[in-house]
């Protein structure tokens, strides 16, 4: 299968949290935290349309400047999704800075803070020197985004503050069957994109698609019915999914919730600052142990667990705590703790 996003952490497991989600067909991407992100290039970093900011400690949050200002002199707009209060830590930044030389810059940032009760979206503005305008306010329904090939949905996880959660989803995957392609006597070319892209708006089966391609230096173009080719050129899969849950801490509501915003994920990012042997640590500050981050990639039922954002206080011992989520999350090291797990710790 031809995965639909890649995805990789920003820094290494002790550095800054940030996960860079390059979705391959959209020619862009969605970034999810703002921690130190100076190792991101810029052009990636310019190819991000979507941000996701779980909260606004620090560490999660001192990346914005070094977007901001890339994206400063573009022409474009970048939405940024937070927790409570996300509005007031945007606005502080931006009244951190002087503006008295952007009167014709068209860079705008669309902010969406995500309450509990319900989403409010305001825009800044560069032209304005960012005067918040107020945009509108919605019920929160769980989903941030809904797009034709994909959605990002949230959880508010406990961090002694609201912490957010994401899930990314492909809503379902499009296989091109390259022996019907021959069959039909077709050729690859970037028709197909346009082909899924009329799929996942759900064109009638008379909509029709332009097929083109070179051959021997002359162009070919081909015209079909939508119908012909769904469900035989191209064939529907389940789509790929990935969960992202940093800084919470191990309660039966929060584990529960975040099962069931990672469940059945191919790849679920979290958190892991600490070792077992130092849960008490882990719990006073509302974080996740190893062991805990793979008694959750259990629950979820994801096929893969990446853990990261270590405490310093194991520097050069990354192993011990990768091993520790990796054998609980394999249910290796559970068997002499008896019947204990998700549910029964809740
Ligand atoms: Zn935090
Ligand atoms: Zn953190």
């Amino acid at each position: 299968m031809n995965p639909a996003f890649s995805a990789r952490l920003v820094n290494g497991p002790f550095g800054d949290p940030g996960l860079y989600v390059h979705l391959r067909f959209e020619g862009r991407a969605l970034l999810f935290d703002l921690g130190h992100n100076d190792a991101l290039p810029a052009a990636e970093m310019l190819r991000v349309s979507h941000v996701f900011v779980s909260h606004c400690h620090m560490d999660h949050f001192i990346g914005f400047d070094h977007l901001l200002r890339l994206f400063l002199a573009r022409e474009k707009k970048l939405y940024l999704f937070g927790p409570p209060g996300i509005l007031d830590c945007v606005e502080g930044k931006l009244r951190g800075y002087t503006w008295n030389l952007v009167d014709n810059y068209e860079f705008a940032l669309e902010v969406a803070e995500v309450a509990p009760d319900g989403i409010k979206r305001v825009l800044f503005p560069a032209a304005t020197g960012f005067k918040l305008e107020a945009l509108s306010a919605a019920p929160f329904t769980g989903t941030l985004l809904d797009e034709p090939a994909f959605r990002v949905r949230t959880a508010h996880l406990d961090h002694r503050i609201h912490s957010l959660g994401f899930a990314l989803e492909e809503k379902t995957h499009l296989n091109v069957d390259t022996t019907v392609l021959d069959r039909m006597r077709l050729t690859a070319g970037p028709w197909l994109s346009e082909l899924k892209h009329a799929l996942r708006r759900a064109e009638p089966d008379d909509f029709l698609i332009t097929a083109r391609w070179r051959e021997q230096g002359q162009e070919v173009i081909r015209e079909l019915q939508l119908g012909e080719l769904r469900g035989t050129l191209v064939k529907e899969t389940r789509g790929q999914k990935l969960a992202y849950v940093v800084d919470t801490i191990f309660t039966p509501a929060n584990a529960a919730r975040i099962a069931a915003l990672a469940q059945g994920a191919d790849l679920f990012f979290c958190e892991s600052p600490f070792l077992d042997e130092d849960e008490d640590q882990a719990t006073r500050r509302y974080h996740l142990t190893a062991r805990q981050a793979g008694l959750l990639g259990r629950a979820a039922n994801v096929r893969k667990l990446v853990v990261f954002h270590f405490s310093p206080r194991y520097a050069g011992q990354a192993e011990r705590l990768y091993r520790e989520a990796q054998q609980t999350f394999q249910g290796e090291n559970e068997a002499e703790r008896g019947e204990e797990n998700v549910e029964s710790r809740a």
